[in-house]
C-alpha cells in the first residue's frame, strides 16, 4: 500500500495520571469508578459525548440478569449498582420487583433480576457519579497511540479539538470495547471470526407511547446454530467492526434499514416516528486481548483460585462463570489490563461475557487492580480478591 512518512512532532504532556481509562461503556464507568474508591487519580477517555457506550450511545437498554435464572443472585457490587442507578428515576420496562423489594425466593425464580432502563437518565447520572467520585473525564477524545518502554506503558497519546496531546500514565485499563490500546501497545490480539450481524435499534413514538425498535436480532454464535434456532438477519453481509470503511458502510445501511422499517409503519400509523437512533456502532463482538488465560463456555460453575466476580448465562437458566483475573490482561504489556468487551474468552464464551453486568464485573475488578499495581501479573491476587470481597463482590459461586 502506499505510504507517506509525517513529520516528527513535539507532543505536549497535557494530563497525567495514576489510572487511565480507556472508554466510557459500562466497563469503563465500572472501572473508573472503583479506582478512585482507592485512592487513585483516573482519567476517563471517551470519544463520544456521553457515558455509557453501547448501554446508552448505542441504545441497547437491556441490563441483563444478574442472577443465575433459579433465584440466585450472582453478580454484585458495582454491577448491582450501576443496574440500581439506571433506574432511579423509573425503568421503562421489565422492573424486577422481587428482587428490589424483597420478594420471595419462588418469586425471584420466576423473574430475572434485569431491567430496561432509559439511556439518557442512566448517561447522566453515570456521569454524575464519575465526577462526585472524582473522575475526570475527557470527552471528545480519541486515543490514538501508546508509547511503550520497558513492557509498559508510559503515554497515552490522544487526540481531541485541542489537538494531539500525551498523556503521562501509570496503568491502563483499556475499555474501548475493541482492544485499542492493546493493538497499539503491540499487546497480543485476537478477532472475533464469525464477524457482526447488521443491528440499528431505535427508538420511536406512536400514539404517545415511546418504545425501543429491536431491529437486528442477537446472533447465534455459530458452535450453537442448529436448523431449528436459524433466525433471519437484517442482511447477509457480516462486519469486523475493525475497519474504518466497513463501519461507515455499516452504519449507512442500518440507517436505511430504519428508514425502511419507519415508511412501512407510518403507512398505518402516521404518528410512528424515530425518537432517537445509536450515536455508535452496534458491534458485539471485535477484537479482544490475548490474555494470559482465556475463558471458554463450557467451563461454567468451575471453580478458579483467582476468581474475581462472577456471571451468569442471559440466554440460560443455571450456568454461572467464575471470572478469572488472568483473563483481563496479557503476556506482553505488563501495565494494561481490559474490561468488558475485550477481555479474553473464546468465541462462544464471549456472546455470554460481552453484555452489560459482565461488563460492570470485570470494570471493578479492572479498575481496583490499576489502582494497586502497574504489573498485573505480579499482584498478589489475594489482596485484590480481599478488596473486592469487602465492597460486596461475590468470588465463588458457592459463596451465593
Ligand atoms: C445490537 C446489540 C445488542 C445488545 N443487546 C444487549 C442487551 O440486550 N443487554 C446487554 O446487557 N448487553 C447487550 N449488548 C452488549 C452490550 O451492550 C455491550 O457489549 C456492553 O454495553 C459493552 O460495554 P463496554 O463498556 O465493554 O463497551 P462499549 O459499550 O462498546 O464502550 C466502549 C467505549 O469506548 C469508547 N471508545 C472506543 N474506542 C475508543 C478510543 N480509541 N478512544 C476513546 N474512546 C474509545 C466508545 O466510544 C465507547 O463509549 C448488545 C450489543 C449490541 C451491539
Amino acid at each position: 500500500m502506499d505510504y507517506i512518512i509525517e513529520k516528527q512532532r513535539e507532543t505536549y504532556v497535557t494530563h497525567e495520571c495514576d489510572v487511565l481509562i480507556a472508554g466510557g461503556g459500562v466497563a469503563g464507568i465500572a472501572a473508573a469508578l472503583s479506582a478512585a474508591r482507592s485512592g487513585a487519580r483516573v482519567l476517563l477517555v471517551e470519544k463520544s459525548c456521553i457515558a455509557g457506550g453501547l448501554a446508552t450511545s448505542g441504545l441497547v437498554t437491556l441490563y441483563l440478569p444478574l442472577c443465575d435464572g433459579k433465584g440466585r443472585q450472582v453478580s454484585f457490587g458495582i454491577c448491582e449498582e450501576l443496574l440500581r442507578l439506571s433506574i432511579k428515576h423509573g425503568a421503562e420496562a421489565r422492573y424486577p420487583k422481587p428482587w428490589l423489594e424483597n420478594g420471595t425466593k419462588e418469586e425471584k425464580e420466576k423473574t430475572r433480576f434485569e431491567v430496561r432502563f432509559n439511556p439518557h437518565f442512566f448517561a447522566i447520572e453515570a456521569e454524575k457519579l464519575l465526577i462526585s467520585e472524582g473522575v475526570k473525564i475527557l470527552y471528545g477524545t480519541l486515543i490514538v497511540d501508546a508509547v511503550v518502554e520497558n513492557k509498559k506503558i508510559k503515554h497515552v497519546i490522544i487526540e481531541n479539538k485541542s489537538g494531539r496531546q500525551a498523556v503521562k500514565v501509570r496503568s491502563v485499563v483499556d475499555a474501548t470495547g475493541d482492544a485499542d490500546v492493546c493493538k497499539l501497545s503491540g499487546e497480543g490480539t485476537k478477532e472475533f471470526s464469525q464477524k457482526n450481524v447488521l443491528a440499528n435499534w431505535y427508538y420511536y413514538i406512536s400514539n404517545s407511547e415511546v418504545s425501543l425498535k429491536v431491529l437486528g436480532v442477537a446472533d447465534i454464535p455459530d458452535d450453537e446454530k442448529t436448523d431449528e434456532n436459524n433466525v433471519e438477519y437484517l442482511s447477509n453481509k457480516r462486519f469486523t467492526g475493525l475497519d474504518g470503511d466497513e463501519i461507515s458502510q455499516m452504519l449507512c445501511m442500518g440507517h436505511q434499514k430504519m428508514l425502511d422499517e419507519i415508511i412501512k409503519n407510518r403507512k398505518s400509523d402516521k404518528t410512528h416516528t424515530p425518537v432517537a437512533m445509536p450515536s455508535i456502532p452496534q458491534l458485539r463482538m471485535t477484537r479482544r486481548i490475548d490474555g494470559e488465560y482465556t475463558l471458554d463456555a463450557t467451563q461454567k460453575h468451575k471453580h478458579f483460585d483467582d476468581s474475581v466476580g462472577l456471571i451468569s448465562d442471559w440466554r440460560k437458566r443455571g450456568p454461572v462463570y467464575e471470572i478469572p483475573f488472568r483473563i483481563l490482561y496479557g503476556k506482553k504489556v505488563k501495565n494494561l489490563i481490559t474490561a468488558g468487551r475485550c477481555i479474553s474468552t473464546t468465541d462462544s464464551m464471549w456472546d455470554i461475557s460481552r453484555v452489560i453486568p459482565a461488563c460492570a464485573v470485570t470494570g471493578e475488578a479492572a479498575g481496583i487492580s490499576a489502582a494497586m499495581t502497574d504489573d498485573y501479573k505480579s499482584l498478589d491476587v489475594k489482596l485484590l480478591q480481599a478488596e473486592l470481597v469487602g465492597r460486596g463482590v461475590k468470588l465463588k459461586e458457592s459463596d451465593c
